[in-house]
């Protein structure tokens, strides 16, 4: 629905056409891509930092190899040395707009239960907020789902991306408002009854500073929901860099549900609901199966590869290998089903969600 509004249908020629600028980027390698490596953990300065996993891009393949550490006091697990703005620019370009918008907007735009189930959290609690500010919004489809739930209810959205300017003016959004959290949060204080950030923070290169800025926008006795992937998910160590949600190098920081709650507690939120079986995801094992399947077939091509676009036979051979790995995948995504009733109970939840009140000044 949003891919015929920007992109002209032919891939390979989208492909040839951004070939030349990508080519030129990488001539001088990824060096510039990312800042210094840090000596310590930006949750709580610990000194004590582990790799906790090696990678590189398995989902577009872009160049560079990308590290996590986690941290051996507070379990916080982090990019280092993390992108620059340089690399988050090089990195995020084809993936959620322009080239990746096709793909992506098909998979994001039919998630309406996902979208269902995360709004239906805060019932509860608020049956009727005025205003909600979903940050991180993308193209808004959230928004536009959960205004069947609350129909009285004006949703804003923020976003880095034109993704939400295109939101406003389809109508799914009151506003859309482009640019970072914490930039913007001045302008916002005090005007949410609801901050919501699904799968956002871990995407941040500070989460602190957008914690502070949620608690800035909302009413006081305001509402915060956060989802995110959880680095505790017994799927973490079982897949290693097969995990989806490690996803690299977007990931800048994965945090341990302990310390989300331990910070918002020290921002004078009150967290009122932890969840996880209900934002677990169901794709672990078919998501791995398919990365690695997609990591021995031949490259499909794309403008950041070198040389030129790859032949017949290597075309060839890449189906070859997908439909090879088609009973694999049909049986990783039966399991992903069965394994996704006892998710929550057995640590195997691939993400968590918290809902927290903030409190009125001076208590
Ligand atoms: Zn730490």
């Amino acid at each position: 629905m949003t891919t015929a509004e920007t992109e002209p249908a032919d891939r390979g020629a989208q492909v040839a056409a951004r070939r030349p600028a990508y080519q030129a980027e990488l001539a001088d390698g990824t060096g510039r891509f990312f800042g210094p490596r840090r000596a310590t953990c930006p949750w709580c300065e610990s000194a004590r930092l582990t790799v906790r996993l090696r990678t590189t891009d398995l989902l577009q393949h872009k160049p560079g190899r990308f590290v996590l550490d986690a941290c051996q006091d507070c379990g916080h697990v982090f990019q280092n040395p993390r992108l620059s703005s340089a690399g988050l620019e090089f990195y995020y370009r084809d993936f959620y707009d322009g080239l990746g918008e096709q793909r992506l907007g098909g998979m994001f735009g039919t998630r309406a239960a996902t979208y269902r189930n995360r709004a239906l959290s805060v019932t509860a609690f608020a049956a009727a907020p005025g205003s909600w500010l979903d940050v991180g919004t993308g193209h808004g489809h959230f928004c536009e789902t959960a205004r069947g739930l609350f129909p009285d209810t004006a949703f804003d959205g923020l976003d880095l991306t034109e993704g939400v300017e295109l939101a406003e003016r389809h109508g799914r959004l009151r506003r859309g408002f482009r640019g970072s959290f914490p930039a913007l949060a001045p302008e916002l204080a005090g005007q949410y009854d609801v901050v919501s950030m699904f799968h956002y923070l871990e995407h941040s290169t500070d989460p602190a500073r957008e914690l502070a800025a949620a608690r800035q926008a909302l009413r006081p006795n305001g509402l915060l929901l956060i989802e995110v992937p959880d680095p505790g998910s017994r799927y973490a160590r079982l897949l290693g860099r097969w995990w989806l949600p490690w996803l690299q190098p977007q990931h800048l920081h994965l945090v341990p549900v302990a310390n989300l709650r331990r910070r918002l507690g020290e921002l004078g939120f009150t967290v009122l609901l932890e969840q996880h079986r209900e934002p677990h995801d169901p794709i672990d094992l078919l998501a791995a199966c398919w990365l690695l399947l997609d990591e021995i077939a031949p490259r499909e091509d794309a403008p950041w590869l070198p040389g030129s676009p790859p032949g017949r036979p290597s075309r060839a051979l890449r189906t070859a290998v997908l439909l090879a790995g088609a009973p694999v995948l049909l049986l990783a995504a039966l399991l992903d089903r069965l394994i996704a009733r006892v998710a929550g109970r057995t640590g195997m939840s691939n993400a968590y969600r918290l809902l927290a009140r903030r409190a009125e000044p001076g208590s």
